[in-house]
């Protein structure tokens, strides 16, 4: 496209120098045609003032002899001689009595032309006075009859100097008039193409609503409105781009889970994000302004001293919560880019994870010293006392299992929390539920009774099973195991509505006081009494049956009286 327009430019150039060149050539022509015009004409005029000359100094000779023309010619500026017809000068106005000093000339070619029968003149440089001069010569009778030669010679310097100025002048002439053209049609061309400039210009601003544009046959402009033009469209697919990214830039930092802000060392904030403006005011324009929490200003104004990165855990006591605040300093272009999430959650979950370990390792440690301890007394022990404490080993295997069990389903259901709802029959669930059980429903003459109100006939539900499943399996379970000296009655109600199941596990067991009815589903939590009669215990079932039925989408709720038993309701959607 550049290259284009250099091209037009070039042959511009090229036209313009040929031009001017034509326009030299003619001018060149017309001086040379000129001088010669006018040389002709004044070679034309001294001739004929010659031959004027020539007639009277014939008729002259004709009476008068050498002395009584010398008086005439002898201050005239025009010479004057009488010549042989063999070329010997007779007679010279300037060299008066001293002809014989002179040469022959019947070699001069005017007086050749004679002899040839044609017009004696001749202009050159005379060898006598060393000036151009004019000679002009004609045959002629004198008194005494004799055949002569007259000639007659005026300077013609003068002349030559005339058409030299002439010449001069000419010249002079036509290089101004070049000059001042040219000039005239530069500045013409600039100003039109200021002109044109003016037009692509008004007709930008008014963004094209001033109808066509026409530039002639321009190739020139034409060119530089089509960069024009390619310059704009390529401009507008760049702000297409832009605005695409920049949509995307806008939805990523608005969907980022923190507060972010670009601000410059003199405290203005650039950018901020929506999300920002839930943390601090919305209009305010300077970050000291409008951050009002000290422990994060203290940490920009860090950043701006030092010029370096900062990142740091801050708890904020106005809002009560902890936050992770990172400056960049974007050097190139010397500002910083504030990121401030709140991190009291994550916090709270590392510490919860932390207790959650350091409980399970004490758990882990209580059975293992036990198992330790019995196994190193049962070497001396006496053959009575051997089974018990085999028995003691037992219980304590079984609650390390119980505790790596109930371990592993936390790590499970913390893993994935992702809900699998499939149609499953009443009968599976109870068949799979007696299977599970089926040692603690033996051992203890447990009696379970079902309760349904299903929306169909056929008995189905629509659950997650697996999750259900282990749900009821372990409140069934505690309802055997805090059963006291009872024989366990347990009665599972499920009752159908249009968007959720509603479950209810009744026993006749222990029950609970109510300061342990608000306890039971945190973790490790543990009834005194229930230690004694449940050694194998871990603590986790229930909080591991609240988090399988918040992942089902529900709630659970537990309503409890002391010796004489609880029930557990809890709900999960379809
Ligand atoms: P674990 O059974 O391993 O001790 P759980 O989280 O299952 O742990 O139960 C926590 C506590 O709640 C138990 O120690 C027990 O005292 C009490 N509990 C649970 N279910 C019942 C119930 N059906 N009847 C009486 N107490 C119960």
């Amino acid at each position: 496209m550049y290259k284009n327009c250099e091209r037009s430019w070039i042959q511009i150039r090229r036209k313009e120098i040929i031009a001017l060149l034509f326009i030299i050539l003619i001018e060149i022509l017309f001086i040379i045609s000129n001088i010669s015009f006018l040389s002709s004409l004044y070679k034309d005029s001294v001739k004929n003032s010659l031959r004027d000359n020539v007639f009277i100094i014939s008729n002259l000779i004709k009476e008068y002899d050498k002395q009584k023309y010398q008086k005439i010619f002898k201050n005239s500026d025009v010479r004057f001689n009488i010549i042989h017809e063999d070329g010997v000068v007779i007679y010279d106005s300037k060299k008066y009595d001293k002809e014989y000093e002179l040469e022959n000339h019947g070699a001069r070619k005017e007086v050749l032309a004679l002899q040839n029968n044609e017009m004696g003149f001749d202009i050159r440089k005379s060898s006598v006075s060393d000036e151009v001069t004019a000679y002009y010569a004609e045959k002629e009778i004198n008194k005494d009859g004799e055949t002569i030669i007259v000639r007659v010679s005026k300077s013609y310097g003068s002349t030559q100097k005339i058409l030299r100025v002439i010449l001069l002048a000419e010249i002079l002439f036509f290089t101004l008039l070049n000059i001042v053209i040219h000039s005239f049609y530069k500045n013409y061309l600039k100003r039109d193409v200021y002109r044109k400039i003016e037009i692509i210009e008004k007709y930008l601003k008014d963004e094209g609503r001033g109808g066509t544009l026409y530039f002639e046959k321009d190739p020139w402009i034409l060119n530089l409105w089509d960069i024009v033009q390619k310059w704009q469209e390529k401009n507008l697919e760049n702000i297409v781009e832009l605005n695409r990214e920049k949509r995307i830039l806008h939805q990523i930092i608005t969907s980022i889970d923190a507060s972010i802000c670009l601000f410059d060392d003199r405290f203005k904030l650039i950018i901020k994000n929506t999300r920002f403006n839930y943390l601090y005011e919305k209009d305010k324009m300077s970050y000291l302004d409008l951050i009002k929490d000290i422990e994060i200003i203290d940490i920009m104004k860090r950043t701006i001293e030092q010029k370096q990165n900062q990142k740091s855990e801050v708890y904020i006591p106005r809002l009560k919560r902890y936050f992770s605040v990172n400056i960049k300093f974007l050097d190139q272009d010397q500002r910083y880019l504030l990121s401030v999430k709140d991190i009291t959650q994550t916090k709270g979950m590392i510490e919860v994870q932390k207790t959650f370990i350091s409980n399970i390792s004490h758990e882990l440690k209580t059975p293992l010293t036990n198992i330790k301890g019995y196994v190193i007394a049962l070497e001396d022990a006496p053959e009575l006392l051997k089974l018990q404490f085999i028995k003691t080993i037992k219980n304590n295997i079984d609650k390390l299992e119980n505790i790596i069990v109930d371990f592993l389903n936390i790590t499970k259901i913390e893993s994935s929390k992702i809900v699998n709802i499939e149609k499953i029959s009443v009968e599976r669930l109870k068949m799979e539920l007696n299977l599970a059980l089926s040692e603690r429903i033996k051992s203890s003459g447990a009696l379970i009774t079902y309760n349904l109100n299903l929306l169909n006939k056929h008995g189905e539900l629509n659950i997650d099973f697996e999750k259900v499943l282990t749900i009821i399996k372990n409140l069934v379970e505690n309802a055997i195991v805090y059963r006291g000296s009872k024989i366990p009655e347990i009665e599972i109600s499920i009752i159908e509505t249009k968007s959720k199941y509603k479950i209810g596990i009744k026993d006749n067991g222990i029950g609970m006081a109510p300061e342990d009815v608000e306890k039971i589903f945190e973790r490790f939590y543990r009834v005194d009494k229930a230690r004694t009669s449940n050694k194998a215990g871990t603590g986790l079932g229930l909080s591991i049956v609240k988090e399988l039925v918040e992942i089902c989408g529900g709630k659970i709720d537990v309503l409890s009286k002391e010796g004489k038993g609880s029930i557990f309701i809890f709900t999960i959607l379809k």
